[in-house]
């Protein structure tokens, strides 16, 4: 059965993994990965995984993960949304972050690709964690760099990016999902105002 097509409009590997929920604001989000092979097709997708590492992942068993990796999206979207409204993440959160990553150190190798050093968070070794401890190095990344600050959320569904734009002018995830269904609610909205104002008239 052909799983759900992720929608990758991140920018980031890590907000694509945040936006697996949609949406953050429902009453009821959908998750988009709900097994562990839906993780693993995800990594895949957003290229944390190759595809000959997806595979292998897949015949491990995968234990507890999957609650884990639903705990750091959870927890990476705290984060997030502190960042945004300019107040610290929880010291919680950035200990469990820094636990990972040091989870993360233990399974990394350095490889020698053309004259440079390249650190890996090496499948083999990380295991079934393979997928989250790369996401969080990812995270990490993200959160000490300049990239941060241009990191924005979705005001209708919650949903983060990059926004890559000269001007910072990016206002949603995607035109076609929330841009144009607010754009026809406001229209309807305004068109409402003005028929009533006819009819008070
Ligand atoms: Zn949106």
């Amino acid at each position: 059965m052909p799983g759900h097509r992720f929608e990758l409009i991140g920018g980031d590997p890590v907000l694509d993994f945040v936006n697996t929920v949609h949406d953050w604001t429902a009453a009821k989000p959908r998750d988009y990965v709900p097994t562990f092979s839906d993780a693993l097709r995800f990594g895949e997708a957003v290229g944390v995984l190759t595809p000959a590492e997806a595979r292998r992942l897949s015949a491990l068993p995968p234990g507890t993960e999957l609650r884990r990796l639903r705990e750091l999206r959870t927890r990476l979207e705290r984060v997030l949304r502190a960042v945004q409204a300019g107040r610290s993440p929880t010291a919680d959160d950035l200990e469990q972050l820094a636990d990972d990553a040091a989870d993360g150190a233990r399974a990394a190798r350095l490889r020698a690709e053309k004259g440079h050093l390249k650190r890996v968070i090496d499948a083999d070794a990380a295991g079934v964690a393979a997928l989250r401890l790369r996401l969080v190095d990812g995270m990490i990344a993200l959160l000490t760099s300049e990239r941060l600050s241009r990191v924005s959320r979705c005001p209708s569904c919650g949903w983060f990016f990059v926004d890559a734009t000269k001007n910072r002018s990016r206002r949603w995830c995607s035109m076609a999902m929330c841009g144009s269904a607010v754009k026809a609610r406001n229209y309807y909205w305004r068109t409402k105002k003005r028929r009533e104002k006819k009819i008070a008239r």
